[in-house]
């Protein structure tokens, strides 16, 4: 961006000095040359300006890129502590590889979400997802007699 700017500052300066020159007097031919220079650094002007557009944006878009690629490795580094798996309920969540055990929502997962499914208590052995609220069979049901049987995991 500088070396943009010093040549910008260069061509102006240039510029300037051949329309001083243009004020004094000086040979017929370079005089007519004058404003043919004049134009050629106008034009060159416009295009460092242009470059110094285009050069603003790619660093823009660089900027973003980097921005994408450390929340992806953010993403990645959780993504790892969970695996797919199906619970004794039958319910396919994410299951986490560390204590404290849990279980996350399949669904806000693939949002790149982790919410951890919370136990309803109820005798159907549903758990819920705190965000999308989508309840799922984890546990073995034990509905039916309403005799409390042991669940399992
Ligand atoms: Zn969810």
């Amino acid at each position: 961006m500088d070396t943009i700017g010093a040549a910008y500052a260069g061509l102006k300066f240039a510029k300037d000095s051949l329309q001083v020159a243009l004020g004094y007097k000086i040979e017929i031919e370079t005089r007519t040359q004058i404003p043919t220079a004049l134009e050629k650094l106008g034009a060159t002007q416009d295009s460092l300006f242009e470059l110094r557009e285009e050069l603003f944006r790619l660093q823009s878009d660089n900027d973003r890129l980097r921005q994408d690629i450390a929340a992806r490795d953010e993403w990645n580094a959780v993504k790892a502590q969970y695996r797919l798996s199906e619970t004794a309920g039958g319910a396919v969540v994410y299951e986490s590889s560390g204590p404290p055990k849990h279980y996350a929502c399949p669904a806000c997962f693939s949002r790149q979400a982790v919410q951890i499914l919370q136990d309803r208590r109820v005798m159907s052995g549903g758990f819920d997802c705190p965000s999308c609220k989508t309840i799922y069979p984890v546990r073995i049901s034990t509905g039916g007699g309403g005799r409390q049987s042991r669940t399992e995991w």
